[in-house]
């Protein structure tokens, strides 16, 4: 009787086994972030919470179609970004936030998995797309990192569109200057030229904190993975401040040998734990699981050192990963096979 019992147990174990067979690792995946800070569900309207759900989702259908068509990830992720850096929802491209002197100084970067080769620019002020000038620098540059007025003339020189500074100008972002100067004594300075456009997304957008970012991590059909960052940076930022998002290894990084990972949050700090590589470190060197090596050090090692923020993750063998240590940070995945998932909050998978 016991003997049948245990036989039956194990069939039974086994019959659930075969069921809960975990699915096959995707061929692809994207993962998009737009920026960690304070967004809790009492700080956001309806119809604010409406508009970044329907932003981040429009975008990772955007990257994940360019996957699923076989394109690479490098091109799922640039074209994601543009969309981030046109909605001025974002804190990149339109809508990026203001240095103490009124300006809009861009930052980007981006990196390639499979050749480790990488590109990136800081304080750029004339170009539409930061991250196709990071690409450029990238592709079209002995170097990988161009920075000011360099980085303005080498866009110019290949050809990328070019804007004028005040197409950048948004209300509210200069709203937060003021209140951000106001309380440091600081004083405010006049508007930039051509700062009077409208702004399709005025009261649909939520400060976040002084910061906010966009960043995209994906995986193609060919194994390869790579990652992007863009953004203003933080506001009020002052003597050519330049923070972690242009910096490879610390808010981008990606090896085909562990992870692409993109950052947002107080920038000094993810300089200071070069944060990307070293989750990339974790899972090349020490074995862990993406989820695990991306907890280790958000949440472990972040955190002690009193910096604020998260990161986004994806593994060459499919393996995805957010962690932060904000109370919410805006988020959307998509993977072969997989349904697209948009998070805001902690209380969200
Ligand atoms: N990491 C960016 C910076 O420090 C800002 C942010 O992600 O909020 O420039």
């Amino acid at each position: 009787m016991r003997v049948l019992t245990l036989a039956a147990t194990i069939a039974v174990l086994m019959t659930s086994q075969v069921q809960a067979a975990p699915q096959p690792a995707p061929r692809w995946a994207i993962v998009v972030h737009g920026g960690a800070g304070v967004i809790e569900r009492s700080q956001l309207t309806p119809e604010q919470e409406k508009a970044y759900r329907a932003a981040m989702t429009r975008v990772t259908q955007a990257g994940a179609k360019v996957l699923e068509d076989g394109g690479s990830a490098m091109d799922a992720i640039e074209a994601t970004i543009h969309l981030l850096e046109d909605d001025p929802l974002f804190n990149a491209g339109r809508g990026a936030v203001f240095t103490a002197e009124g300006r809009n100084e861009l930052d980007a970067s981006m990196m390639d998995g499979r050749t480790l080769a990488a590109g990136a620019v800081a304080g750029a002020t004339r170009t539409r797309h930061p991250i196709s000038l990071a690409r450029a620098v990238m592709e079209k540059s002995p170097h990988v990192m161009l920075i000011g007025e360099g980085a303005n003339a080498f866009s110019k020189a290949q050809g990328l569109e070019q804007v004028e500074p005040g197409y950048f100008f948004t209300e509210r972002r200069w709203k937060s200057l003021e209140n951000f100067l106001k309380a440091n004594g600081l004083p405010v300075p006049a508007k930039p030229a051509g700062a009077d456009q409208p702004d399709p997304a005025n009261g649909l957008a939520h400060d976040e904190g002084k910061h906010g970012t966009v960043g995209v991590v994906a995986l193609d059909s060919r194994g390869d993975v790579a990652a992007g960052t863009s953004t203003g940076g933080t506001t009020g930022k002052r003597w050519g401040r330049v923070g972690d998002s242009p910096i490879i290894g610390a808010g981008t990084y990606a090896s085909n040998t562990s992870c692409a990972v993109s950052a947002t949050g107080t920038g000094e700090y993810f300089i200071r734990l070069t944060v990307a590589r070293d989750i990339c470190a974790l899972v090349e060197l020490k074995g862990m699981s993406l989820q695990a090596a991306a907890d280790e050090v958000v949440q472990k090692k972040l955190t002690a050192l009193g910096g604020d923020g998260g990161i986004i993750a994806v593994a060459p063998d499919g393996q995805i990963a957010w962690s932060y240590n904000t109370s919410g940070m805006y988020r959307a995945a998509a993977a072969e096979g997989r349904p697209l998932t948009v998070g805001i909050y902690k209380d969200e998978p």
